[in-house]
Parts: structure tokens; C-alpha cells; sequence
């Protein structure tokens, strides 16, 4: 007997459990199928985010980032500390049991909210209708009136790189070292590259990070991007541009690396080396011939801007589809979705999709970067305020970096809000409600602020952009 549900969703990562969750609370009969198992052998949902991606990343990067300060920063505000070690399995268990924590309580919400769990990997045929191969090896039927896709993604590999042992790996990988590289390399300087080549830099590798394209972080405002270089370079961080990858030979327990840059052919050799140059959409086994779920030419599952696939009844949400690759942005449709085939109308707001990279400075924006509002031709103010001038950030010895508002000139409305410093990654949330809102520079300008608070330099940057920042001296204010 095949069993029926009003909503079947297959993948229970950020997007798909967000899902789930909602679809129940809103009383909707709800089944949600992961084939996800630990390092245990045991299901665990949560998916990339909270198995080897968002959660376990994190743990690292606030374990070294406290290991790094208590090294180079704690002297300079009094507190001497001698002999500092590193118990990197410790840290290491500590973040799996973080990760089992996590993993376990998505598993109590989806119960508690009545999902129906089913553990094991599903297939979409026609009609709504799924097969689900459980771990058992048994195979199930279940029907949906409305199906969502949350298969989410996985690491791309090219042929000079291949994974090998545990000394050429990906991000997964690269969460799982028991021990500090000497020299490790990093083969990508996007998000994965920078996050993981901090936390093992701290912990005292040599980090060499070889990047195809010849600008740093084309995704972030120009002026983010250089600050952030120049921060990463003064740690230690060794960023090489244009680099492109020819091979890759393991030598003994090391892995020789070969590129070529504008100077010409050249070989590193690491200890370790993480591949980390970008996530495909992942959708192996899942869609029979005649279910009616189109891919577009890159592989995602083709969506319009309500997540509803070619097929009736069938959305696709999260990684799987256009759109940046961040756990918030698949919770958001997940919830959208399935607040839709309730009756609900909510809709996703693209524009206003915060993103963070967790490195130290941290680097957080929402909105358009001034290159992409200058060749979109628009005319817009700028306000900055650098952190230096910030009493929290001194209190706090960490004056690193800046956040930068930029403005319609026309309207006052914030089109764009980036950051680089301390902390930020909080910070952004409320760029974010701001745009959400469609404030004005000057609305945020005439909120009050806490004191004293990081968030102060939002304030002033608002207030920068009319020239009437306080903790700055500009010569030529503009009387207003
Ligand atoms: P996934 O999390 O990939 O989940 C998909 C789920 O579907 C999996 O559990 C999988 O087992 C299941 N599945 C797939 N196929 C089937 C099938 N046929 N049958 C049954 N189940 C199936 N994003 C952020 O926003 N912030 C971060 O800080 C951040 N850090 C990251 C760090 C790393 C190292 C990595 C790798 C990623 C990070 N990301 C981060 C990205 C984030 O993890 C993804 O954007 C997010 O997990 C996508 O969610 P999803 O639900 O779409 O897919
Ligand atoms: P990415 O797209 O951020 O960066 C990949 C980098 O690799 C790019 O700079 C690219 O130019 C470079 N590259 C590609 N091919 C190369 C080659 N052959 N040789 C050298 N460099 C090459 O991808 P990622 O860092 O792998 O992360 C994947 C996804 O996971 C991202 O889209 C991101 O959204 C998500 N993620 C998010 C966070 C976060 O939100 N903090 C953290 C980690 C991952």
C-alpha cells in the first residue's frame, strides 16, 4: 500500500527541515525523507549545514580564532599566558559533539512536530509519487499532494585534484584533521577556501591558497575585498591570484602541486590539500525520466522565483536551485513554499540575502556593491565609518576594518550595506532589517543606537552619508 501525505519532502537539510517543520505547524500531513548517515553509520539530518558545512566550520573557526587571540592578542591587554597548546582531537570531539547535539535536535523537532521520518534515499517518479530505498535495504512507496526537493549539494572535483586519502580532500575533509598540516594548500579563495585556511593558519599551518581568477572575492564590494586582503596577507595568509591548477601527484604522505601563473609554470608541495572550488547541485538517483522536473543547463532544478518546478505539485528549494548556496536563503523558500500550499502568500525576498564569511576580520554585506551600481549607471551616496574610530571596537582591541553604506542619491534609500571587522557576521542582521524595510540612510540615521556598541558604526556610517558622521573628521560637511 502506498501511503498519502499533503506534503512529501525529500532532503532534510536547512531548507528541507524548515520545511517540514513549517508544513506541520501548519497541520499539514507531513513526510520528509533523508538519506544522510554519520560517521556512526547512524542517520543524522541537518544535511551539509549541519553535518560538514555551516555548524562544524564554525566550531573550528571560534575555537582557533580563541587560540589565535589568547597567542598574539591577549598579551597586549594584560594577560600573560604561557605554554598555550592545542589539543586538536579535543577540539575535534568537541566539534562532533556539537555536530551530535545539532544533528539529534533537528531529529526531536521533526518528531515532536509529527513529521513523518523516513531514513533513506528517495526517488521522484510520475505522479508524485516516491520510492524510498531505506538504509534496511527495504523499499517504500509514498505519495505526495505537494513534493518539495531539498537534495541540496555537493563539492565539485576536477581532474588535476583528485581526492586521494586524507591528504588531498575537500571541505568535509578539511573539518576532520587530528593534526596541524605543516604546509597545507588550499585550491579555491572563495568562502570554504578562506574559512577552513584561517582556522588551520591559526593553529599554526602554512597556508598557500591558489586562486584561478586573477581578483580577489569578486562577489564582495571592491573595497571589502582589499581590506580583507590586506587583513589575511598581515596574518600570514599566502594568496595567490591567477593561479591556474595543471596537476597533482602524491608524493609519500605529501601531494605535490603543479599551476601556472602570469610567471609561468610552478610546484608547491603540501602535507595536506583542500579542494574547495565551489558546490554542484546535487540531484544523483532522484528524478526518474517521467516525473516532469526539468534541470537547467548548470544542473540546478529549474524554478521559477516561487520555487514551483515544471512538474504540478513539485517545488525545489535550497542548493538544488538558483541562487546563492546559504543554508538562510533555503530556509526562507522551504518556509515560503510550503506557506504558499497552505494559502499563505509570503514571498522570498532575493535582494535582501545576507551573506558572511566567518574569517577574522569577518566580511558581511546585503544589497549591491558600488562596482555593480556603477555599471548599472546608478547615482548613489557613500557613507564609511572605519572601525578605529569606534569606542567599543578599542575598548575591545579589535579596530580592524569598516562598514560602508551606500545610498540612492535621489531617494536616500540604502541600496547596499558592506562590512569588514569584528563581529559583523551579527552586525549584518541589522543592515538586513533595514533594506527589508526600505529605510533610508537617514532612517537609520535617526535611530538610536546603544552605547557603547559595535553596532555604533552602522549608525555612523548612516550618518556619513550626509556628511554628519560625529566620530570622524570631514572637512567639507554638507550643511544640512
Ligand atoms: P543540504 O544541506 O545539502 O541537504 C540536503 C539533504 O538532502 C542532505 O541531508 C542529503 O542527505 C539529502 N538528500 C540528497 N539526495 C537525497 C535523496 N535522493 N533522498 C533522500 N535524501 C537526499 N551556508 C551558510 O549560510 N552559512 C555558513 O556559514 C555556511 N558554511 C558552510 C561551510 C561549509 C564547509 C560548507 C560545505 C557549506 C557551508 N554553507 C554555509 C552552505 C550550506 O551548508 C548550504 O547552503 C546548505 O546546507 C544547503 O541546504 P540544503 O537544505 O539546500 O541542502
Ligand atoms: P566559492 O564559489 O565560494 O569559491 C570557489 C573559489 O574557487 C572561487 O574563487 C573560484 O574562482 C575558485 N576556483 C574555481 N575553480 C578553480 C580552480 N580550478 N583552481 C583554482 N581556483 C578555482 O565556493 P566554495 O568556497 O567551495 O563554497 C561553496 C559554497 O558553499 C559557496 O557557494 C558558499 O555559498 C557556500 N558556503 C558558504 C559559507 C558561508 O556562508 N560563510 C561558508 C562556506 C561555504
Amino acid at each position: 500500500m502506498t501511503d498519502q501525505f499533503d506534503v512529501v519532502i525529500i532532503g532534510a537539510g536547512p531548507a528541507g527541515y524548515h520545511a517540514a517543520i513549517r508544513a506541520a505547524q501548519l497541520g499539514l500531513n507531513t513526510a520528509c525523507i533523508d538519506k544522510w548517515v554519520n560517521k556512526q553509520g547512524k542517520p543524522a539530518y541537518g544535511g551539509t549545514c549541519l553535518n560538514v558545512g555551516c555548524i562544524p566550520s564554525k566550531t573550528l573557526l571560534d575555537a582557533s580564532h580563541k587560540f589565535a587571540e589568547a597567542n598574539h592578542g591577549f598579551a597586549d591587554i594584560g594577560i600573560n599566558i604561557k605554554g598555550i597548546e592545542m589539543d586538536v582531537p579535543k577540539m575535534m570531539a568537541r566539534k562532533d559533539e556539537v555536530v551530535a547535539n545539532l544533528t539529534k535536535g533537528v531529529a526531536g523537532l521533526l518528531k515532536a512536530n509529527g513529521v513523518a521520518v523516513f531514513d533513506g534515499a528517495a526517488k521522484l517518479n510520475a505522479g508524485r509519487n516516491i520510492e524510498i530505498t531505506l538504509h534496511d535495504g527495504s523499499v517504500k512507496s509514498i505519495t505526495g499532494e505537494h513534493v518539495v526537493i531539498a537534495t541540496g549539494s555537493v563539492p565539485v572535483s576536477i581532474p588535476p585534484c583528485q581526492l586521494a586519502e586524507d591528504i588531498i580532500v575537500d571541505s568535509s575533509g578539511a573539518l576532520d584533521f587530528q593534526t596541524v598540516p605543516e604546509r597545507l594548500g588550499v585550491v579555491g579563495a572563495g568562502v570554504i577556501g578562506l574559512e577552513l585556511g584561517s582556522v588551520w593558519q591559526r593553529l599554526g599551518s602554512e597556508v598557500v591558497v591558489l586562486e584561478a581568477l586573477e581578483e580577489f572575492l569578486p562577489m564582495a564590494d571592491k573595497q571589502v575585498a582589499k581590506e580583507a586582503a590586506k587583513q589575511f596577507k598581515k596574518q600570514g595568509l599566502d594568496i595567490r591570484l591567477g593561479a591556474r591548477l595543471t596537476g597533482s601527484e602524491l608524493k609519500g604522505q605529501k601531494v605535490e602541486v603543479s599551476y601556472s601563473d602570469a610567471e609561468g609554470d610552478k610546484t608547491e608541495i603540501f602535507d595536506r590539500l583542500i579542494v574547495a572550488i565551489g558546490r554542484r547541485p546535487y540531484t544523483e538517483n532522484l528524478l526518474a525520466a517521467d516525473c516532469g522536473v526539468d534541470l537547467d543547463e548548470r544542473g540546478f532544478i529549474y524554478v521559477n522565483d516561487l520555487c514551483v518546478t515544471n512538474a504540478p505539485g513539485v517545488y525545489a528549494i535550497g542548493d538544488v536551485v538558483r541562487g546563492p548556496m546559504l543554508a538562510h536563503k533555503g530556509m526562507e523558500e522551504g518556509v515560503m513554499v510550503v506557506e504558499r500550499i497552505a494559502g499563505k502568500k509570503p514571498l522570498v525576498n532575493y535582494d535582501c540575502v545576507p551573506a558572511v564569511i566567518y574569517t577574522h576580520p569577518e566580511i558581511a554585506w546585503v544589497g549591491k556593491t558600488e562596482q555593480e551600481l556603477k555599471a548599472a549607471g546608478d547615482v548613489f551616496n557613500i557613507g564609511l565609518f572605519p572601525m578605529v574610530a569606534s569606542g567599543r571596537a578599542m575598548a575591545a582591541n579589535d579596530t580592524v576594518g569598516f562598514i560602508k553604506l551606500i545610498a540612492d542619491a535621489e531617494t536616500d534609500r540604502i541600496l547596499g550595506i558592506h562590512m569588514v571587522g569584528a563581529h559583523v557576521s551579527e552586525l549584518i542582521s541589522e543592515a538586513v532589517i533595514a533594506m527589508e524595510f526600505a529605510s533610508s540612510a537617514e532612517d537609520l540615521a535617526l535611530t538610536m543606537f546603544a552605547h557603547p556598541t559595535l553596532s555604533e558604526a552602522l549608525h555612523e556610517a548612516a550618518l556619513a552619508v550626509s556628511g554628519h558622521a560625529i566620530h570622524i573628521a570631514t572637512r567639507k560637511r554638507k550643511k544640512k
